[in-house]
């Protein structure tokens, strides 16, 4: 598998670099505090808490007696109502969390007073390149400044005491569909900074940048370009002999994909950096890298791998693929942890994933070696993973461009998506934040890429949409499950299993008062004991909980936060109607604080309003009505929830006043009149007779699903 290994040069040498005397002062975050951060019981100072990303905090005032009197102490509500995914940081009393839009805000962490706020303008239409909602994960710290990374791809310094900018840099080509939606990591004064847009036809990379000037020190590729020769990078050269041609290199500029748009971790002893690298652009390797046989041909290096490289110069150490030859949307940039695990009797360290694909990796990080995978949600497109670290693939579930489609477990979401994990190492743990929702992809003849706008898969989207049949919709809704597991890495196991009454639940916390923390869809935010499962304490969110939640303390007082909100792509493009039935998951945008003792009430909840469908008569021809359909699948569905059945976070078209009014629906995905709630331009891509044509489609399916709730 990996047999590009450099010899890894395993000294630990942290400079100054990049750490210039105004950078630090006695509250600074330097070098060193990042490498104690583990041990610095009163912050978290770094997305995963320490460069390891285990989410584990030696904290227990909070603990399985005490937290029966665990207690809201403070709440900020946001000023959004999208997606919400951040992770806190908090520094010596004071709490710094990203929101939708890339906002940043600033509290007293024990009184919740708002200290500063920054908004970095993030153009509206720029939502429509964002697969997944406009959200934002987190914040970076160095010296006393703050980093983040803005949906439109800017990397932006603050200074974290006023929140003033001191500099902004732009980090892709904002020409393209490029997103941040990541936290940056920074290690020894270099700030490492990746995006999303694989759906939308970019070239994966990610960047390193100096703290200090902003200044770009060296940008990686992960997939190749297609015109390589002897005088490209080594590892770009093997790659490009893993694929068949096809996008690379072609007019179309479609990329590729492989995007970094999420996980890192970091190694001081071995000095490496771990990122993970996302699906192929488009989705169907088919049409990405033809072959022969119909399905394409290679394995399409780095899509869905795992990379380790050295921070200093971004030179390539090793990688590992999971998936080879990635066709399903089988994204390796879930949440990479590191931890030291006695394995056969040996230490070993290893590096721990959970993949969209399915199987829980554990691999030695210094090598990049296999060490095992196993399913941890069930799985059908492969029947295990070979001794050499391959999986052992179901042909049935590869498709060609025409012919049978195929229902694919996991599905494009994963069996696991961007929600964190966490790690006790008492326990020796990894908790995963899971889910069970296979999917259809079906083959789509003749389909050629856009890259201005619209999902670029390579799959008939439209041919997912569920049938308008109450009963199979009840069906379907029952085969989605969200999971809490408690995973043995060594024993390659689960130990327990907590089920949700639904998919898409929150990342994780674990704490030395032996508890694990989690928000759920089902509206709350619920601790359990982390040896055995059991439920210990719950408290009702009033909305759905994504997000992962921290804990740190002031004046020796310990406090657990959360970020609450519903949204991500889950919340946007899976049917609002079946969650609803699940069980109903509003957006709330609002920073949850507690402690024990806690005494803060939540304003009630509003009720829920659902304005009545009533779409005006569906008059459009057969022909017009399907042609409508394939346009929404692939220019639309994205945000507006697959056949129109609409999210609970963005508008549910079925409801729109502008069916009624083809002119306003015109000035609308036309002329862009709402581009700066999100919702951009679509002329460059279709017509004006093919944007009616999507008016009439979703008249005749509101009008379908009117004619349901009859039935009810
Ligand atoms: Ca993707």
């Amino acid at each position: 598998m990996n047999k590009l290994i450099f010899a890894a040069a395993a000294t630990l040498a942290l400079s100054a670099c990049g750490q210039s005397a105004d950078d630090m002062s006695e509250t600074g975050i330097s070098a060193e505090r990042l490498l104690a951060a583990q041990s610095d019981d009163a912050n978290w100072i770094t997305y995963g808490r320490n460069y390891e990303e285990q989410r584990y905090s030696p904290l227990d005032q909070v603990n399985a007696e005490t937290v029966g009197d665990l207690g809201l102490t403070w709440f900020a509500d946001m000023d959004t109502a999208r997606g919400q995914e951040a992770t806190p940081l908090v520094m010596d009393g004071k709490l710094y969390v990203t929101t939708a839009w890339s906002k940043v805000k600033a509290y007293n962490a024990a009184t919740g007073e708002l200290l500063w706020e920054y908004d970095p303008e993030v153009p509206g239409e720029t939502g429509v390149k964002a697969c997944c909602d406009v959200v934002n994960r987190g914040v970076a710290a160095w010296g006393d400044h703050l980093f983040l990374g803005t949906l439109d791809g800017r990397l932006v310094k603050l200074d974290r005491e006023t929140g003033a900018v001191e500099w902004e840099k732009v980090t892709v080509d904002q020409e393209k569909s490029y997103t941040i939606t990541g936290a940056p990591r920074i290690v020894d004064g270099k700030v490492f900074i990746g995006s999303g847009g694989a759906e939308f036809g970019v070239r994966g990379n990610f960047a390193a940048f100096d703290a200090g000037s902003g200044e770009e020190l060296w940008r990686f590729y992960t997939v190749p370009a297609g015109d390589e020769d002897e005088n490209s990078a080594e590892y770009l050269q093997a790659a490009a002999k893993t694929w068949s041609g096809g996008v690379l290199g072609s007019e179309s500029g479609i990329g590729g994909g492989g995007t970094v748009w999420d996980a890192m971790a970091y190694d001081a002893g071995l000095d490496m950096l771990y990122i993970g690298v996302g699906n192929g652009s488009p989705w169907n390797r088919a049409y990405r890298s033809p072959g022969e046989d119909g399905t394409g041909e290679g394995d399409n290096l780095y899509l869905s791998s795992i990379i380790a490289v050295k921070p200093e110069t971004g030179e390539y150490v090793w990688h590992y693929q999971t998936t080879p030859g990635e066709t399903w949307d089988f994204t390796a940039t879930q949440h990479i942890m590191l931890a030291d695990l006695e394995i056969d009797g040996a230490q070993r360290k290893v590096l721990m994933q959970a993949p969209k694909n399915g199987f829980f990796y554990v691999l030695d990080r210094e090598t990049g070696e296999f060490i095992s995978g196993d399913a941890y949600v069930p799985v059908n497109w492969a029947t295990g993973i070979d001794e050499n670290g391959r999986p052992i693939e179901n042909p049935e579930t590869r498709i060609d461009v025409t012919g049978k489609p195929a229902i694919v477990a996991p599905g494009a979401l994963g069996g696991h998506n961007w929600h964190p994990m966490a790690f006790h190492p008492g326990e020796g743990l990894v908790y995963i934040p899971a889910f069970e929702a296979a999917m259809a992809y079906a083959p789509e003849e003749n389909w050629k890429p856009d890259p201005k706008r619209g999902f670029n898969v390579g799959f008939d989207l439209a041919a997912g949409d569920l049938p308008p049949d109450e009963g199979m919709r009840r069906e379907i809704a029952g085969t989605l499950k969200g999971t809490l597991i408690a995973w043995d890495p060594v024993a390659k196991k689960p130990r327990w299993t907590v089920e949700h009454p639904g998919p898409w639940n929150g990342g994780l916390l674990a704490t030395g008062g032996n508890l694990v923390f989690q928000g759920t869809a089902g509206s709350e935010f619920n601790a359990y004991n982390a040896a055995t499962g059991d439920k210990l304490w719950s408290f009702a969110a009033q909305t759905g909980v994504v997000a992962p939640p921290i804990t740190y303390t002031v004046d020796g007082e310990q406090y657990v936060a959360v970020l609450a909100g519903w949204g991500g792509a889950y919340a946007i493009t899976v049917d609002g109607d079946l969650l609803k039935r699940k069980a109903p998951v509003r957006n709330v945008s609002r920073l949850l604080v507690f402690k024990l003792g806690g005494k803060a009430q939540l304003p009630a909840a509003a009720e829920m309003v659902q304005t009545p469908l009533d779409p005006p008569p569906s008059r459009a021809s057969a022909d017009v009505i399907a042609a409508g359909g394939k346009s929404y699948a692939r220019y639309c569905a994205v945000c507006h929830a697959p056949g129109a059945v609409g999210s609970t976070v963005l508008p549910d078209l079925r409801r729109s006043g502008a069916l009624v009014n083809a002119a306003a629906w015109q000035s609308i995905v036309h002329d862009g009149a709402l581009e700066d709630n999100g919702m951009a331009s679509f002329s460059e891509s279709l017509s004006k007779e093919q944007i009616d044509a999507i008016r009439e489609w979703v008249i005749f399916r509101a009008n379908q699903d009117k004619a349901l709730e009859g039935e009810r």
